[in-house]
């Protein structure tokens, strides 16, 4: 009997980011040069003081269970760093957390406790491929708001509210932004939040690349908002530590929320890996050989995104300006998908078609590769457009 797939997943689809990656991994297994500007993944290697407190946990028996919601200690290093910046009238405590493998996965638990059947949920877009799926796989309609190009393709609080109707529950927001680089300022994130706070509205804030900033430090809603109410905020440690391998994100959420997400894992995968949570509480509590570490792969990411606009701008190529993350998100005036295609088949560089992000004119570049990577990738891009 040929396998049909259940109702459950009959729209989806897989994640062309990784498909990329995939890809482009497959070509190189074959012999071929490939430059692979796919991967959302910083190139550096975790930090040694984080390997060092991985190996010390292992040997001192982090290899059990460990309660689902994490490790108090992480969820005590996590408060800390939020209730640094959130001055409210709640303060962020651990039992407001949950950790999980991965942000990905907090961000997939909190649309599936949150969002049911007929809700709307506004996914400004460009958006993470994933928040579309994600919603959708919580049998809500993920609503994309478009943002305009002058304005870095970042939207306003009037386009989402254009965009409302009586069934909208929610808006999902990520500064720095995947796949635009672009950040939004604490005026725009301030109106935004005012319009979901009139509504009633969630407000799931993916801040994965808030350390990863240029021109200034990106702001966390946290810094925003007085009462967290309708507020869950996500991070993790993938990308600003160089550790997309361990598995660790969360989310910090009103209680009863931080309690239905717990529940949720409870049934699905358990508590993260345990001594991925031990080498995360290195990486937030080491605070001056964490902020070196970032400090240096920050410098190493601007370098290489102004060697690759320098390239941009010479060719007069239109992109969005990235203040944050680690992408340059290029209009390619035609269809991306074909183009990014042709740029792997007959180029050898690997970038990801925005259609991904339902912009299908547009591709993007991670800037996450050595710098002369970026800067053949970029200059054969430009070749071929
Ligand atoms: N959110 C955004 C915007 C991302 O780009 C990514 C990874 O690509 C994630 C979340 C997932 O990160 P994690 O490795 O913590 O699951």
């Amino acid at each position: 009997m040929p396998f049909t797939p259940s109702p459950n997943i009959a729209q989806l689809k897989e994640s062309a980011t990784i498909a990329v990656s995939a890809r482009a991994r497959a070509l190189k297994a074959a012999g071929r040069q490939v430059i692979d500007l796919g991967a959302g993944e910083p190139d550096f290697d975790t930090p040694a003081f984080i390997r060092q407190a991985a190996q010390r946990a292992i040997e001192a028996g982090a290899t059990r269970y460990t309660a689902t919601e994490g490790i108090l200690p992480l969820r005590e290093a996590i408060a800390a760093h939020a209730n640094a910046v959130y001055r409210g009238s709640d303060p962020v405590r651990p039992a407001d957390i949950v950790v999980s493998t991965g942000s990905k996965q907090s961000l997939f638990n909190a649309c599936f406790v949150l969002f049911g059947a007929d809700d709307e949920v506004l996914v400004p877009t460009p958006g993470w491929t994933s928040y579309y799926e994600m919603v959708a796989l919580a049998k809500a309609v993920p609503v994309p708001v478009f943002g305009a190009r002058s304005r870095g393709l970042k939207v306003t609080a009037a386009e989402l509210a254009a965009a409302a109707t009586p069934r909208t529950r929610g808006v999902m927001l990520n500064s720095p932004c995947n796949p635009t680089g672009a950040v939004y300022s604490a005026e725009e994130l301030r109106d935004i939040l005012a319009l979901a706070a009139d509504r009633g509205w969630w407000v799931i804030s993916d801040e994965i690349y808030l350390h990863i900033a240029y021109d200034a430090p990106a702001t966390s809603v946290l810094s925003l908002v007085q009462d967290r109410e309708r507020l869950i905020v996500i991070n993790g440690v993938a990308k600003s530590y160089a550790m997309t391998g361990w598995r660790i994100g969360w989310a910090i959420a009103p209680r009863a929320v931080a309690a239905a997400m717990t529940a949720l894992q409870s049934h699905t995968t358990s508590n993260p890996a345990a001594v991925s949570q031990h080498a995360a509480v290195a990486a937030l509590t080491d605070t001056p050989a964490a902020q070196a570490a970032i400090t240096e792969m920050v410098r190493q990411f601007k370098m290489r995104r102004d060697a690759a606009m320098t390239v941009l701008d010479a060719a007069g190529v239109q992109y969005v300006r990235p203040e944050g993350a680690f992408y340059l998100y290029i209009n390619v005036g035609g269809d991306g998908a074909a183009f990014a295609t042709r740029l792997l088949d007959s180029a050898g560089i690997a970038v990801v078609p925005g259609s991904a992000f339902l912009t299908p004119e547009w591709v993007r570049v991670s800037y996450a590769a050595p710098i002369e990577h970026v800067v053949e990738g970029v200059q054969r891009l430009v070749a071929a457009l």
